[in-house]
């Protein structure tokens, strides 16, 4: 039995409607200008650790500090003058001088390029390649802006380095991931937005749903969440569709999240599922036939 048909199916009659608004993606979702689209998509991304109502708590009273325009609150903030404005946020291993040094260091990212797909690109001369190195390139242009208003012995707080994994470092970055995922892909419930970066360049953003499925469905073997693990998961999406490897994340993500799949064989919740025919759960029955 082949990937392809039950994962074209998925893809095709995922109930996106329905799990939009439990998503992150719904942060970023609200914003009409691209701009501000973009922007509230990267700061939700990075903060996209945990679960989405815990985190999303603490970035309601964010945006509302930013309205109505988190480009313009970015493109003025002056830390003196609005990091009071964000003292009120607790979320894990963030503390708000963290959010005060993103909004500084948007706030040069954005002088300089004008916008953010403008800084991935310039960091991405060999466009078509891996994207590892241009998100690497990306992510440093945060992590190395002067940041002296919010640090001033020059040291990052371990909070604001958290907000940018490296893919140096080997983790599988899947916030950045998912950041790449809502702005490059064309169709919903992603954005399309960065028209000049192509979806086949794009690495799944492996979370622990992911992960989960993956294996259950063989795209994986690997027992550890690893940078290796999201090229080989793309991989094996990849010879389904090569154009567009991500645009099963969502679904699949989603059927974990859900409870629709519970990672084991259940009878009652696995008879429906049409990926039953590939499940490794299932593979005993299968033989047994
Ligand atoms: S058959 Fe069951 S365990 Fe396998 S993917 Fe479907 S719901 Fe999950």
């Amino acid at each position: 039995m082949t990937l392809r048909r039950p994962l074209e199916q998925l893809y095709r009659e995922f109930d996106y409607a329905g799990r939009v608004g439990l998503d992150a993606i719904r942060f970023p979702l609200r914003y009409a200008e691209p701009r501000d689209r973009e922007l509230v998509g990267l700061l939700t991304a990075c903060l996209a650790y945990g679960r989405v109502d815990l985190f999303g708590r603490q970035l309601e009273g964010v945006l509302v500090a930013m309205e109505p325009s988190p480009t313009a609150f970015v493109a003025g903030f002056d830390p003196r003058r609005d990091a009071p404005a964000l003292a009120g946020f607790r979320y894990r291993f963030n503390r708000p001088p963290d959010l005060v040094a993103f909004c500084v260091a948007a706030r040069e990212v954005l002088a300089r390029w004008g916008t953010l797909e403008k800084c991935f690109v310039a960091g991405d001369p060999a466009a078509g390649g891996p994207i590892g190195p241009a998100l690497e390139r990306f992510a440093r242009a945060f992590l190395e802006a002067d940041l002296r208003e919010v640090f001033p012995r020059g040291r990052l707080s371990r909070g604001y380095r958290h907000l940018f994994p490296l893919p140096s470092a080997g983790g599988p970055c899947k916030r950045l991931h998912l950041f790449l995922r809502w702005m490059v892909r064309r169709e919903p419930p992603d954005f399309g937005l960065w028209t000049s970066v192509s979806p086949a360049r794009l690495l799944i953003p492996v979370d622990t749903h992911v992960e989960n499925m993956s294996r259950a469905i063989g795209l994986t073997r690997r027992r550890s969440r690893t940078w290796r693990m999201a090229e080989e998961i793309t991989a094996a999406l990849a010879r389904v569709d090569p154009a567009d490897p991500v645009k099963f994340d969502f679904a699949l993500c989603h059927k974990r999240m859900s409870g629709e799949c519970r990672d084991r064989r259940d009878a009652s919740i696995c008879t429906p599922c049409g990926l039953k025919d590939v499940c490794r759960h299932w593979r005993r029955a299968r033989h047994e036939r």
